[in-house]
């Protein structure tokens, strides 16, 4: 297919690398974000080899790294702090901070010669080719990339939605500044990731830059004295007494109004596209954050569709190459970082068996397909950090 020009709606992960992978086949790009500036956020992103495959083809993978902390080992541990199960993190060491990434995807998009419009609301598209926006401006195009999140409003317009599974859990990011004491114990012990399950709440934290942690906390929907903003550090202890300080410091050093708690959902679309247009990332496959593959799949998916866009002789046969090929790895990860949630909900006794089962090398295979999947359109040959 000749490149032309593309449309692309949101800068996210999905939409920037859209931009990066078409604009680097000779299409012409224009990113429009509603926002005035990129994502602000700076949580924790793990890197899986997925990631790094795409950071690498762009050139761009060490300047990733730069921005975050490799974990060295996963201490899982029960309510009581004791250390019930300790891994490496060879899969995927990495913890980088969000805005670091969006930050150089953004700058790759622009030196690839990718145009990037804030304060620019989509507010519908035509699958015969042509975006609105909420000036009234009506842009023909070849291409619409719908990359506009969980709540997509393209997908709702074009009526592709077709499952949005809401789970029982729900869960909140945020990020504390690290004391100088906590830093110089990297140097002793190594940094560590510490997942800890009690009374169906969930508390995952590490490093995510030498000066800050990243936080993540996950409960029921129903457990509203846990899911508040900012949280009651007497409730979070009562399931983790050890941690009272830390609940502490989180109350009263987090970035509260720019944290919400997210309701966990997993969305599935009749098809990933429509006319000329076609949803990636979130807006298609929105998945809980267990497995931490989310934004590594908005990845894979908007490379994908440039590689399928670029070789298929128009753009109906490679929309349907690019679901055929991506979509089933996709809902893999789906089905498995929902499992992942349930543990949660799991009587005590099942919890620490089933902790057991995922160390059974296939299951813990059936965790890290995807992230260790080779992304169609990557040309990198091998990734040097995994
Ligand atoms: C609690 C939690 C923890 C997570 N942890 C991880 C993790 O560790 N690793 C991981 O890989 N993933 C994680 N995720 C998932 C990850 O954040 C998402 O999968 C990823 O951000 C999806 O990228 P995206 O580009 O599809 O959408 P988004 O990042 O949501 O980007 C969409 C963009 O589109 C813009 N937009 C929306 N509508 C319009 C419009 N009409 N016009 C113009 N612009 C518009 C938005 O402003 C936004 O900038 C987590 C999610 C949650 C909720």
């Amino acid at each position: 297919m000749q490149p032309g020009h593309a449309e692309i709606v949101g800068a996210g992960f999905g939409g920037l690398v859209a931009a990066i992978a078409l604009a680097e086949r000779g299409w012409t790009v224009r990113v429009h974000e509603r926002r005035d500036t990129l994502r602000g956020e700076g949580y924790g992103i793990a890197i899986h080899k997925n990631m790094a495959h795409i950071f690498s083809s762009f050139g761009i993978l060490d300047a990733v790294l730069a921005g975050g902390m490799k974990i060295d080992r996963r201490d899982s541990v029960d309510s009581r702090g004791q250390v019930v199960m300790t891994r490496k993190t060879d899969r995927s060491p990495y913890r980088i901070d969000r805005q670091h990434i969006i930050a150089l995807l953004a700058e790759r998009a622009r030196a690839a010669g990718a145009e990037i419009r804030f304060n620019s609301h989509v507010v519908s598209a035509d699958p015969a080719g042509a975006i609105s926006l909420s000036d009234g401006q009506r842009l023909p195009t070849d291409l619409v990339v719908a990359a506009d999140g969980i709540n997509s409003a393209i997908r709702e317009q074009l009526g592709l939605l077709k499952d949005r599974i809401w789970g029982r859990d729900c869960g909140v990011r945020i990020n504390i500044p690290r004391r100088p004491e906590e830093i110089a114990e990297d140097d002793r012990s190594g940094t560590v990731m510490i997942e800890a399950w009690a009374d169906r709440r969930r508390v995952l934290y590490c490093p995510v830059t030498k000066g800050e942690f990243y936080v993540l906390l996950t409960c029921t929907v129903t457990d509203t004295a846990a899911a508040t903003s900012p949280i009651d550090p007497e409730v979070w202890a009562r399931s983790f007494p050890h941690m009272h300080p830390l609940f502490v410091r989180m109350r009263d050093e987090a970035d509260w109004p720019q944290s919400h708690w997210a309701h966990f959902q997993t969305i599935r679309l009749k098809r990933w596209s429509s006319g000329r247009i076609a949803v990636l990332g979130d807006a298609a496959h929105a998945m809980p954050p267990y497995l931490a593959q989310g934004a590594g799949h908005a990845m894979m998916n908007a490379l994908g569709l440039a590689a399928a866009v670029h070789d298929a002789p128009d753009i109906e046969a490679a929309f349907i190459q690019w679901e055929r090929r991506e979509r089933p790895l996709t809902e893999h990860t789906q089905r498995w970082t929902r499992l992942y949630g349930t543990t949660m909900f799991l009587p005590k006794p099942l919890k620490k068996a089933w902790i057991r089962i995922e160390k059974l090398p296939w299951v813990a295979a059936q965790y890290v397909r995807v992230a260790n999947h080779v992304p169609t359109g990557s040309t990198a040959a091998s990734p040097p950090l995994l």
